[in-house]
């Protein structure tokens, strides 16, 4: 049998992205002329989901909340707000120990698939994946990790820090690995039935350690 397939995700999960998605916040809000509010707020309610996010626009009508959405949608991967997401501490030593005990790929939710790769050069981690999957059903591509995790065989786990890796999980049938410094509070993340929450890589590395199979006895 070979080693386990370990799906990690990016955002999130293996790099801080608060303010690169704080920027696009505050470049759509100057867009729409509306007044930012505290980081404090902003980062509260996205961690809360979706549904408790909207309360951040909840003072346009629609057009100007589709006139948000587009704004923030067009600096989200610009490069000079991907340029501000940074590591969380110990992702190489991280993925190093992940390489020596599973397959470890990267599956990321992303629209451009150059500016992700471009991104993971520069940040020196792209070397750790077997696999990087931009996820965003262009040219072939899987929908999302969903979709993805369906098409995988073998014994898969699945780490991330949103609704997107739990569902990914799910459709494999596989543990999902919760990360809770990301985009979603604890509390949600638990709602997601994950086999694990972690807030840093240490208890990730305990969490996922029972599940790994040492590649040299295991192929
Ligand atoms: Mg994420």
């Amino acid at each position: 049998m070979g080693a386990t397939a370990l799906w990690l995700d990016l955002d999130g999960t293996l790099i801080d992205t608060w303010r690169r998605h704080w920027r696009a916040y505050l470049n759509a809000c100057a867009a729409l002329k509306m007044a930012p509010g505290s980081f404090a707020r902003f980062k509260t309610l996205k961690r809360r989901g979706p549904r408790a996010a909207d309360a951040l626009i909840a003072g346009l009508n629609l057009r100007q909340k589709d006139r948000f959405r587009s704004v923030q949608k067009a600096w989200i991967e610009h490069p000079s707000l991907l340029a501000l997401d940074r590591p969380f501490p110990g992702t190489q030593e991280f993925l190093r120990w992940a390489g020596l005990r599973f397959e470890v790929h990267l599956a990321t939710s992303r629209t451009s698939e150059a500016k992700a790769l471009h991104q993971l050069d520069s940040l020196g981690l792209r070397g750790h994946f077997r696999r990087v999957v931009v996820t965003n059903g262009a040219s072939g591509r899987p929908r999302d990790k969903a979709t993805l995790a369906r098409s995988q065989k073998g014994a898969t786990l699945w780490v991330g820090d949103t609704e997107a890796e739990a569902f990914a999980a799910r459709a494999a049938k596989a543990p999902f690995f919760a990360c809770s410094r990301g985009i979603r509070e604890r509390a949600i993340l638990l709602g997601l039935g994950p086999a694990a929450v972690f807030s840093n890589y240490a208890a990730l590395r305990r969490a996922l350690a029972p599940l790994a199979t040492p590649k040299t006895s295991g192929r």
